[in-house]
This record gives C-alpha cells, structure tokens and sequence, in this order.
C-alpha cells in the first residue's frame, strides 16, 4: 500500500469509527509503514504534500492541549490525557481516527529509518509519567525525576553556582511530540534534519532522567554550541562527574549538545 491509499485508506475507514478512538496498532501493522516516508537514495527523507499538511496539523492540535493544561503540566501528560483534552474542549476538538492513527505511526515508525539511530526508551505511546514520581523545580516550568535527577541538579548547581539553570526536564511522549513535530514543520517535512537536532518521541532520554540545563540569561545560545564556550559548562565539566549525553560525533546521528546531561 502507497502512502496515497494509506491516507485514503484511513479517511473512509474513519465512518468504522462512530466514537474517535484509538486505531489499535494491531491493524496498523497491516500497512507496511516505511510506506508512509519517502527514502531517497541521500537517506534524506521528506514530507509532501498532503502527508505534511496532516503533520502541521496534528502539530498544531498539539500545541492547542498545551495552551489548555499550561506549558508546565505539558511536560508531563500521556497520551490519554491529550485525547481526554481534546474530547472536553472545544478549542482543541476531538482528535480525529486519522489524526490518532497518524500520532501512533510516528511513534512506532522505527526513527533509524530516517537516520536517528538512538535507542527507544519508552516502549509504548500510552507510557505516562507519574506526576508522583518527579519534582516541579521553582522558577524554571520543569520537573526533574525524584532522586538521581533531582540529586545530580542540585549537585550541580552547588558546586556550578546558581548562574546554570534547568532548562527542560521530564519530557513525556506528548510533549517530545510536539518538539518533534515542531522540528519537522520548521525543517520544511525534513524527518531527517529534524532528528539529527532532537530526538523522536519514545527516543528522549528525558522521558527517564537526563535534563538540560543553561547558563542564566543566555537565551537560545543555551540550545547552541556557543554554551560550550560558557564558563558554566567549562565548571560543569571540570566537576568531573558530570556526562554529556550527545557528544561531538555521536553514532547516535544527533547534533553535538553540550547542554544535555546524561543521568541514566
Ligand atoms: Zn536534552
């Protein structure tokens, strides 16, 4: 099946669906999703067309739940909570069999397929965060998981000072979709470009522990290589224990990123 009739597929298939639901995966596995990518021989693979408007517009749907629970609880809500949302608001609406069938492709789409060869850390799309299980950190709209998280960002900011600051935490499935899908949209339906600089949703080590942090004040530049040049991240590293998760020539496919520390 092309990606054409898949898509056709799911909008006549939508009327099985009286109540929005989730496609099982079950019947996703029918479809041979490397379909729903187009490899180039460059292993660059893109978006067109019809495929990448659906992307933009589950983006956008996503980013109106987050308008709903707050850019904080963001980080944390599975993938129930979205659809729960998007059922009980109007301004977010229903999300649709195809746009569900869509968010489930992505997540179980094997990411080696467009050149992210990281290894998945959360298994399934229903995988949630127990708000129980992790820390709000005062001023910063984050959340650090209970103990080794929370004991290695206070270890830090110690010994760094308190001019290096979290930057993101946990990361759920929904929220690193929504990264994921913004990267995509703004590299033009290049899946390939937007991994190299973060990574899928279910492949983000912050789903289990690492976080970012930034020097107070630096703005973007945290997200940059120029934080490399900071004397936050030369005491950061000079503490001797800290790793960083991404290094300059990873084989993971990603962008260097001195900001990222690695906890699990
Ligand atoms: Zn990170």
């Amino acid at each position: 099946m092309n990606r054409r009739n898949f898509f056709t597929f799911l909008s006549t298939s939508a009327a099985a669906y009286a109540i929005p639901t989730r496609l099982p995966f079950e019947e996703l596995k029918h479809f041979n999703c490397s379909n729903l990518f187009e490899e180039k021989k460059s292993a660059e693979v893109r978006l067109h067309g019809s495929e990448f408007e659906a992307y933009k517009q589950l983006s956008s749907k996503i980013k109106s739940v987050k308008s709903i629970v707050g850019y904080g609880h963001f980080n944390l809500i599975g993938f129930d909570e979205m659809l729960r949302v998007g059922k009980n608001y109007s301004k977010v609406g229903t999300f649709t069999p195809q746009e569900i069938a869509l968010y489930e492709s992505i997540f179980y789409e094997s990411a080696s397929k467009y050149g992210f060869y990281g290894e998945k850390v959360l298994a399934n799309v229903t995988d949630e965060i127990k708000k129980s299980d992790t820390v709000k950190i005062p001023r910063t709209g984050h959340y650090l998981f209970k103990t080794d998280s929370v004991d290695m960002y206070e270890k830090i900011r110690k010994e760094v000072g308190h001019n290096i600051i979290l930057t993101s935490g946990v990361r759920g499935i929904t929220k690193q979709m929504d990264l994921f899908l913004t990267k995509i949209v703004r590299s033009y339906g290049n899946i390939s470009i937007a991994s190299r600089s973060l990574a899928p949703a279910g492949y983000s080590f912050h789903g289990i522990g690492d976080f970012d942090v930034g020097k107070v004040g630096f703005g973007y530049k945290n997200f940059t290589s120029e934080f490399a040049h900071t004397d936050e991240f030369k005491r950061l590293i000079d503490t001797g224990y800290v790793n960083i998760r991404y290094t300059k020539d990873n084989p993971f496919g990603v962008r260097y990123e001195p900001w990222h520390i690695k906890v699990t």
